[in-house]
């Protein structure tokens, strides 16, 4: 096998077995919608998509027309859907590549009506209703009139209805307000027959709080499918979800300095003790964020080592006084498993203080996405 500096392992397997398992768990009339955007999370969006496709994938989600317009490249006949807002001047990439665009506002209604028109074609929409996010969506007190709007106009077709959860994964209480919400504002709709339509709120933490037998026909997720519990202590744990990336690099030279000495740039860090020092391959440039400076683990020969001071562009120093193994090439676990220690993106992003979403979205473009579809990888 070719050897990498710094590099992500994708495992193609648990990216199925964790949609597998999420399905399993969901009621059989459920549609899934794989949200697949900013690059499936870093993941790689063309192979995520490809074998989400052959998994039971119903529909897919990406957060604009251009990250739509590469997946429809994939393939046709997969409904997608643009969650974020589209643009003057982007409506007439709706009908092109044949996408589903979300409403929030009758501002958004009259341009995709008159690109409808232009195209000769009822666009299909969904309805986004703001149940206390704040961020896109009609306010959940003010939906007649926008549907109103959306079913007079001969060039739009409302195939959806959606809201967004803010705090799924850390406030159960708002979440349970948010959903009543939603479902008064369905109720407050005239004629609203939801039999043609996608009913749907839950993004990954929102499972925790699905109920069979609410009119939800389909739930959005991101976070979950690749294989990371939204919170740590989630009861979303039980499905069992496998980490599908892994993020690694390697040692590039080993050195020795004495007690004293100031580590990195700012001299954020003094040594301690005599120590044994490895340089490894991988920065902020790669996607280990500042923020971890002194404060992240990677694992080495099986063994934890600490990150001492700023980590830099290109380089950062860990600790391997206590290793006395690792040697300049070796293998270095940023976020996976080596032997019986595991970081997972959860404790990696604590360090990096972020979200585990951000943390994947961090991987930058010079770290290579190497797909593996055996587990021993
Ligand atoms: C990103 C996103 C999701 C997926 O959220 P996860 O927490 O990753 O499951 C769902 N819905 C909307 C509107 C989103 O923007």
């Amino acid at each position: 096998m070719k050897k990498y500096r710094c590099w992500a392992e994708i495992d193609m397997g648990a990216l199925e077995r964790n949609l597998g398992r999420i399905r399993a768990a969901l009621p059989p009339h459920m549609q899934y919608v794989a949200v697949v955007k900013a690059d499936a999370y870093g993941h790689g969006m063309p192979r995520m998509v490809t074998r989400l496709m052959q998994s039971g994938a119903s529909m897919f989600a990406v957060a604009n027309v251009y990250e739509a317009a590469e997946l429809r490249e994939i393939g046709r006949g997969w409904p997608i859907l643009v969650l974020g807002p589209v643009l003057p001047e982007e409506e007439d990439h709706l009908a092109e590549y044949e996408l589903t665009a979300t409403v929030s506002t009758a501002e958004e209604v009259s341009r995709l009506s008159a690109a409808g028109e232009r195209a000769r074609t009822r666009l299909p929409v969904h309805m986004v209703i703001d149940t206390g996010m704040g961020r896109l969506g009609v306010w959940h007190e003010q939906v007649v009139e926008l549907y109103r709007q959306i079913m007079d106009s001969p060039h739009l077709r409302l195939a959806g209805i959606f809201t967004h959860f803010a705090s799924a994964d850390t406030d159960p209480d708002f979440t349970g307000l948010q959903s009543r919400r939603f479902l008064q504002a369905l109720k407050s709709l005239p004629d609203l027959d939801t039999r043609p339509l996608l009913i749907h709120a839950h993004n990954s933490a929102g499972l925790e709080t699905l109920s069979p037998d609410s009119p939800f026909n389909a739930v959005r997720v991101g976070l979950l499918q690749f294989g990371c519990l939204p919170s740590p202590n989630s009861i979303l744990a039980s499905l069992k979800p496998e980490p599908v990336l892994g993020f690694h690099t390697r040692i590039g030279i080993i050195k020795h300095l004495p007690a004293g000495t100031g580590i990195s740039y700012g001299q954020t860090f003094h040594l301690q003790r005599d120590s044994r020092l490895g340089v490894i391959t991988a920065g902020y440039g790669d996607g280990l964020p500042t923020t971890a400076s002194n404060r992240a683990q990677v694992i080495i020969q099986g063994k934890r080592c600490p990150v001492l001071g700023r980590v830099t562009m290109d380089q950062t120093i860990v600790d391997l006084t206590d290793n006395p193994e690792a040697a300049p090439g070796d293998k270095v676990t940023l976020i996976g498993r080596q032997g019986d220690e595991s970081i997972d993106v959860q404790e990696f992003s604590n360090w990096a203080d972020c979200v585990p979403w951000e943390a994947f979205c961090s991987i930058t473009k010079r770290v290579p996405r190497l797909y593996r579809t055996s587990r021993e990888i």
